[in-house]
């Protein structure tokens, strides 16, 4: 079901890890940013649309996490657009014959195994990397890169209806993820991309998350503070007394724990290898 959360901004949310499809209307129809996750929720929202009357016109992908790259045929043939560092991204994990069926395996493990539909995983074309907004016919849409989460990750700002999407950063129910693989700091590269959301903060009213609860103008600072906080703690070593890792979160902060652990024992090895003498 579709959910107005702005003036022509719709959100549809799945069951699996609360994430955000995100519907922009346009002129002769929507932008579709991060589709969604199961076949049958991508069907809903298939519905939702024909019934709108609204087909989509363009589509958008916050980054190169496979949860974040789905399509449906029934959504159509629109363009698929990413950041340049997203589509290269992507067509590097696809580039071999097997990258579906590791998908498929990951998926495995969860509880939509086999729900997911992935012949048209990661079609998207990359925007030229100085692209300040999604080519489409509709309100502008500014696309705000930068390097945390993962390669091109960008958030998006519909400036007309005070909107910030923020793909995976800035959830209440996730904390912050960070690409250990793909930067050279990645702790002060999220700082900094906290910091680019946080110069873009005072236009936004409606803050939508990849995963997690739309949020207020006040919620939207609020999760600045808590992920800065937690990033720093990850730096610092210090506890990051973070409401999203204890039993009193929602569902699934097991899960977060792990990769809170994991975030922590992959920095250690980070940081003995930075010392290790050359
Ligand atoms: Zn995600």
């Amino acid at each position: 079901m579709l959910r107005q959360v702005a003036e022509g901004v719709l959100v549809h949310e799945s069951e699996f890890v609360q994430s955000n499809a995100v519907v922009v209307r346009g002129r002769a129809g929507v932008l579709l940013i991060d589709p969604g996750v199961t076949g049958s929720e991508i069907d809903c929202l298939a519905n939702d649309l024909r019934e709108l009357g609204q087909p989509v016109v363009a589509g958008f992908s916050t980054h190169p996490d496979w949860d974040h790259l789905l399509w449906h045929a029934r959504l159509g043939e629109a363009p698929r657009y990413g950041t340049a560092r997203c589509a290269a991204t992507v067509r590097e994990l696809l580039s071999d014959a097997d990258a579906k069926a590791r998908v498929a395996a990951h998926l495995e493990e969860t509880e939509i195994a086999g729900q997911v539909p992935l012949d048209l995983l990661g079609l998207i074309t990359g925007l030229p990397a100085e692209t300040a907004q999604i080519p489409w016919d509709g309100p502008g849409v500014r696309i705000i890169e930068h390097q945390a989460h993962a390669p091109g990750h960008a958030a998006l700002l519909i400036e007309e209806r005070g909107v910030l999407v923020a793909g995976d950063m800035l959830s209440d129910v996730l904390i912050p993820m960070l690409d250990l693989d793909g930067t050279a700091d990645p702790i002060e590269d999220y700082l900094a991309a906290l910091r680019l959301l946080e110069g873009v903060a005072g236009g936004v009213d409606v803050v939508v998350p990849g995963h997690g609860s739309v949020g207020g103008s006040e919620q939207l600072q609020a999760r600045i503070d808590q992920d800065r906080a937690y990033v720093r703690a990850l730096r610092d070593g210090g506890d990051p007394g973070d409401p999203r890792l204890g039993p009193s979160a929602k569902p699934g902060w097991e899960w977060v724990s792990h990769v809170h652990t994991g975030q922590l024992q992959r920095l250690a090895q980070r940081s003995e290898r930075d010392e290790a003498p050359r």
